[in-house]
């Protein structure tokens, strides 16, 4: 899809597309915000236009049903620099950056979120820290304006943990506002609410990561989509990248170790009570070793089988990266050529 937009042949959606890359696509993921967008939109504009950087903004709409999807293919038709990607349905905010991502061809990209939280006054400083040699720029909120124990502690307890077990040093890996070398996310398969680790897929691609403290503001408008049930998913999702960082391709061997381990030990055991029956013809029926070597290798022997399906089971997900998490209704965007 990427190199398609590059050539800037016609699209699948009859859109003509700008054939120079810009310096920078700025992605942000939309669900419901319609009165933040002509606030978001000005000030994206008027930051980048004073900075002298060239630039693109892709909104991409995900699923709104307040007319945010509306607004921006009005503004697209209008504005030079403006996509709007209008996502099918609600797919969450992971999907839509995606969907973002294939629609940009800037050199460096940009997410933020469409809510005023994140400034767009930062980017051309994120912009420039990139041009030092670094890949991703996070952005740290240092000051965050979220509310302590639903949204603060479980991102505290989540930055600690994956700043434990990698060695990716930053400390809000939740914050929306990041700066991205285009190669770099062109490679990222996004899924559940995996970008709020990219920093830690980043890492493990082998890219150069810096941060930089960048303002936050209170939500203007609306609400936060995020509830408990995020949270959730968000933290079994953390789960998944620190087991993928160390067992990534052999789950088998922690499960069909662990399995193996159990089932030898089980059947020694088995043998050694066999023994005794047999040879010299003692009652096992009462003795507790008899039940801890049927436990053993009952366990074993589903430890092992589990560890075969994991493993088969990360082969079919490495096979299946291919597939969309987000499906395109339309693209509307003003031939700026
Ligand atoms: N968002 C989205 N799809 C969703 C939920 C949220 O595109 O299903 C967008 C939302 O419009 C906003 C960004 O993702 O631009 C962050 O959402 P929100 O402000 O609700 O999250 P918070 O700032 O509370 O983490
Ligand atoms: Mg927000």
């Amino acid at each position: 899809m990427r190199s398609g937009l590059i050539s800037g042949e016609i699209n699948q959606e009859n859109q003509a597309i700008p054939t120079i890359a810009p310096d920078v696509s700025v992605v942000v993921p939309i669900h419901d915000e319609v009165e933040s967008l002509p606030l978001l939109l000005e000030a994206i504009a008027s930051t980048l236009s004073a900075s002298q950087l060239s630039y693109e903004i892709i909104c991409v709409d995900d699923g709104s049903t307040d007319g945010s999807g509306e607004f921006l293919k009005k503004e697209a038709q209008t504005r030079n620099n403006l996509k709007a990607v209008i996502l099918r349905r609600n797919y969450g905010q992971t999907a839509a950056m995606s969907a973002g991502f294939n629609y940009a061809i800037g050199k460096a990209i940009i997410t933020l979120d469409a809510d005023l939280q994140n400034d767009p006054a930062d980017i051309p400083m994120l912009v420039a820290k990139l041009d030092e040699g670094y890949d991703l720029v996070s952005g740290w909120r240092q000051k965050r304006q979220d509310g302590a124990v639903n949204r603060l502690l479980p991102s505290k307890i989540a930055n600690w943990l994956i700043r434990r077990t990698t060695s990716v040093n930053i400390h809000d890996y939740g914050c929306s506002l990041k700066a991205y070398r285009a190669e770099l996310v062109a490679d990222m398969h996004l899924y559940g609410e995996l970008h709020r680790f990219l920093p830690a897929l980043a890492y493990i691609e082998g890219a150069r990561i810096t941060e930089m403290p960048v303002r936050h503001h209170a939500r203007r408008f609306g609400r936060s989509k995020y509830g408990l049930s995020r949270t959730f998913r968000v933290l079994m999702d953390l789960l998944t990248i620190l087991f993928m960082k160390k067992f990534l391709t052999r789950p088998m061997h922690v499960f069909g170790l662990l399995g193996l381990i159990s089932m030898v030990s089980g059947g020694l055991i088995g043998i050694y009570l066999t023994f005794i029956k047999l040879a010299l013809g003692q009652m096992i029926g009462n003795r507790p070793l008899l039940i801890l070597a049927v436990l053993l290798l009952v366990t074993g022997v589903q430890l092992f089988c589990f560890g075969l399906l994991a493993e088969l089971l990360m082969r079919t997900y490495h096979e299946s990266q291919g597939r969309p998490i987000y499906r395109v209704r339309e693209v509307v965007a003003k031939n700026v050529n």
